[in-house]
């Protein structure tokens, strides 16, 4: 169905013409033996846009986050971390079924900060009775704020309370280029006071594998380690890796800088949206990147789960899709395939579906 508008998710992108063209051309070795020299590129590339001394591939955002909380907590160590967040929400638990950590979470302001005075409130004493704190993750762009990029000055006070206790800050910059691109600064200034990071090459970079881990030389062997133990040492893995390189070069087949478009489809769908009889909860000042969540208003004696069933229902019967967020709301994130012509289309399904649904006037 190639006219299909699917804003279930920014993972849903496929690889570009030049991306198919790099898989079946790229040089590849046994990785494992460290012989794959597009996987060494990429991690070095990695390495240099985010200005940390080394980089790891790895097969998902959630291995990302793994093993970098093997690297950095010790079995019964406490992770610190925002209550929405993936690492604590949507990653299985493998804090406590792999690595044996617990967390403690610190609730984010509408900004999607953690307030600093409460992170610093969360890090344990030395007291033997308490777990011990052993990681601040901060996850940028936060999307359980609807995708607020945080910025550096904000992540180096975070850094700052962590570092006084000798705790490390980890980033889970899924979105991380979104971070970048919405604030027009660098991922090495993002990333200057964390001790390591990860970004997705599958979300809004198109790639159709990966994450890349960064971090010291010293973080980065114990990750290797840690992804060795997991199951992710791959073997001629430059095939999927290498639209990864594509995606964060400077030239023509880069797919950073066009996120921008990502940013402009989703603030033009979300002023749309926030304009339709039946829409609530959506303040379009707040999409700044690529990510929007918004609210059915129902009828009195309307079940609003049962009512978002019915609009959704309606949306892909006519070409669109939405998905289910918590709270009885609807999510939608822009990516690449996704034009400004789709933009206006998603707009008039939307109005259709929601007076098909009864949520609207017809
Ligand atoms: C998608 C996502 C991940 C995990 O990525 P997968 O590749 O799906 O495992 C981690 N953190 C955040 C914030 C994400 O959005």
């Amino acid at each position: 169905m190639p006219d299909y508008i699917d804003l279930r998710s920014d993972t849903v992108t496929k690889p570009t013409p030049a991306m198919r063209k790099a898989m079946a051309e790229a040089e590849v070795g046994d990785d494992v033996f460290r012989d794959d020299p597009t996987v060494i590129a990429l991690e070095e590339r990695a390495a240099e846009l985010t200005g940390k001394p080394a980089g790891l591939y790895v097969a998902s955002g959630t291995m990302g986050n793994l093993v970098s909380h093997m690297a950095h907590v010790p079995r019964g160590g406490e992770i610190i971390a925002e209550a929405g967040t993936h690492v604590y929400q949507m990653e299985a638990g493998g804090y406590a079924v792999i690595s044996g950590a617990t967390v403690r979470t610190v609730s984010a302001e509408p900004s999607g900060i953690m307030p600093l005075d409460d992170v610093r409130a969360a890090i344990r004493p030395d007291d033997p009775h308490q777990p011990q704190t052993a990681l601040v993750i901060l996850e940028n762009t936060h999307a359980p704020s609807m995708g607020q990029p945080l910025s550096a000055e904000y992540t180096s006070q975070l850094a700052a309370v962590a570092h006084e206790y000798d705790v490390p800050l980890h980033v889970d910059g899924a979105r991380l280029w979104n971070a970048v691109v919405a604030q027009d600064t660098t991922a090495a200034a993002l990333l200057e006071a964390a001790d390591s990071a990860t970004f997705c090459l599958s979300k809004g970079l198109s790639c159709p594998v990966g994450s890349v881990v960064v971090g010291s030389h010293e973080f980065i062997n114990l990750a290797r380690r840690a992804r060795k133990l997991v199951g992710g040492g791959m073997r001629q893995v430059g095939v999927v890796a290498a639209p990864g390189l594509l995606a964060l070069s400077d030239g023509p087949e880069g797919m950073i800088e066009r996120l921008a478009d990502d940013h402009v489809n989703a603030r033009n769908l979300a002023d749309g949206l926030a304009e339709m009889d039946g829409i609530t909860e959506l303040d379009p000042a707040r999409v700044t990147t690529n990510y929007i969540v918004f609210g059915l208003r129902t009828g009195p004696g309307q079940d609003v789960l049962e009512a978002r069933a019915a609009f959704m229902a309606e949306t892909e019967s006519r070409g669109l899709a939405y998905i289910a967020y918590p709270g009885g709301r609807v999510r939608a994130l822009t990516h690449y395939g996704i034009e400004g012509d789709d933009i206006a289309r998603a707009l008039q399904i939307t109005a259709e579906a929601l007076a098909a649904a009864g949520l609207a006037a017809a």
